[in-house]
């Protein structure tokens, strides 16, 4: 058994951490947040650098790496993330489902263009109805209309659609069937496409902004499907481990972010005439937060890794991100007691991290969801919803 990253890993992992350190300080995160949108200095410098092509095969031009170096690269970017914007859904999920499921076609028009900088992706699947229960809640349709299709319907949570290039819609295509998975297509939309009208949702998250998307009547060519026709939901089933050991690596960002800027608060903040890192219950504060941080990258690496090798890991990789979801909204909320009434004040980034923390509990799937997952998956007990 090894622990330990290889050495190609190991400079991934610190090569992100000093870019980060260097060119993404508060103020560029704060410029972000302030104008709902990410920094596009910081997003060519990351296209420069290779990571938005990391785990893009190198026919198109990309580094061929695997999930474990997204995995490494999203835990240490993830502290600049309004700045990173939508980092997620352009490379962890638009760059790995096109790799997936599109037409060669598909991969040599998106792929070059992701790992360039030049196309930016955002998620449109979750509905007014129900994030949760999509396919219940899936009112969005698209039909045949001579060659193409034309879609219609409305999405919640599109985060990162006032900027992106690219939507990727997920819509119902056909009503007679047997199983409501079936039926489902999963189109390419462009952005600028007539019939689009996207509004702003105000959140408490710091994120790029997201947003309500509507479709009326949006006429698309027969290629903007991904993939099969009719099998979308079964696409997407395929890409659910991916997406849950990257938000768990997310997560597990903002927790050791919060870490760290407590322990160096601990180390010069003073009360009684001492530091209070001194005083045993900040340490033993730190100390769950060590403990638990770590245990949470284990656990993101362990489902990486078996992701790598081609491995089931269905209930590895929904155990960690919940769990590291979880550790993290608890290591923001010590962070934030260790620096008392600072910690509530702008002045520090922990009350940020609580609030990007938070969200990884409820997307891309919500904790109490996972649960069931793991329930069923490693508990082996019966479906309880
Ligand atoms: C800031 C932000 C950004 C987002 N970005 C995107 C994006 O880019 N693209 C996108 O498509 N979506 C996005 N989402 C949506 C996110 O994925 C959904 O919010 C999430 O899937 C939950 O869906 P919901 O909000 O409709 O909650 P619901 O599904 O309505 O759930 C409400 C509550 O009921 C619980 N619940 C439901 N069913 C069960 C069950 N069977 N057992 C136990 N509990 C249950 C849930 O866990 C939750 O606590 C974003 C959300 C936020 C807040």
């Amino acid at each position: 058994m090894n622990f330990a990253l290889t050495p190609e890993q190991a400079q991934l992992r610190q090569a992100a951490r000093e870019f980060m350190r260097r060119e993404c300080p508060p103020e560029v995160v704060h410029t972000a947040l302030a104008e709902g949108r990410h920094s596009e200095a910081l997003w060519r410098r990351m296209a420069e650098l290779g990571w938005l092509g990391v785990a893009i095969d190198e026919r198109y031009g990309g580094s061929g790496g695997d999930i474990l170096d997204m995995a490494i690269l999203m835990e240490e970017l993830v502290r600049g993330e309004p700045a990173i914007g939508p980092y997620f859904n352009t490379v962890c999920f638009g760059g790995k489902s096109i790799g997936f499921f599109g037409s060669e076609a598909q991969k040599e028009f998106f792929l070059p263009r992701i790992t360039r900088g030049e196309c930016v992706f955002a998620l449109s699947i979750t509905e007014p109805g129900g994030g949760t229960d999509v396919l219940g809640a899936m009112q969005t349709r698209a039909e045949r209309n001579g060659d193409g299709w034309v879609l219609d319907g409305a999405k919640m949570f599109t985060s990162a659609a006032q900027r992106a290039d690219y939507l990727l819609v997920v819509a119902r295509t056909n009503r007679r069937v047997e199983k409501p998975a079936q039926g489902i297509t999963l189109f390419v939309v462009p952005r600028a496409a007539p019939g689009i009208t996207v509004r702003k949702i105000d959140t408490l998250v710091p994120i790029e902004d997201t947003n309500a998307v509507f479709y009326d009547g949006v006429r698309l060519p027969a290629d903007a499907v991904l993939g099969e026709e009719g099998r979308g939901f079964y696409q997407l089933l395929a890409t659910l481990n991916n997406e849950r050991i990257l938000g768990g690596a997310a997560a597990l960002g903002c927790g050791v972010a919060a870490y760290e800027a407590a322990l160096a608060y601990a180390r010069q903040r003073t009360a009684f005439g001492k530091i209070i890192g001194q005083l045993q219950a900040i340490q033993h504060y730190l100390a769950d937060m060590a403990t638990e941080l770590d245990a949470a990258r284990l656990m993101v690496h362990r489902a990486a890794w078996l992701q790598s090798q081609g491995r089931e890991c269905g209930a590895e990789a929904t155990m960690a991100k919940m769990y590291a979801a979880d550790v993290a909204v608890r290591a923001c909320d010590r962070a934030i007691q260790i620096h008392g009434g600072m910690g509530l004040t702008s002045e520090v980034e922990v009350a940020r991290y609580w609030r990007l923390a938070r969200l990884w509990q409820i997307g891309p799937i919500t904790n109490e969801q996972c649960r069931n997952i793991i329930a069923q998956l490693r508990c082996e007990l019966p479906r309880s919803y």
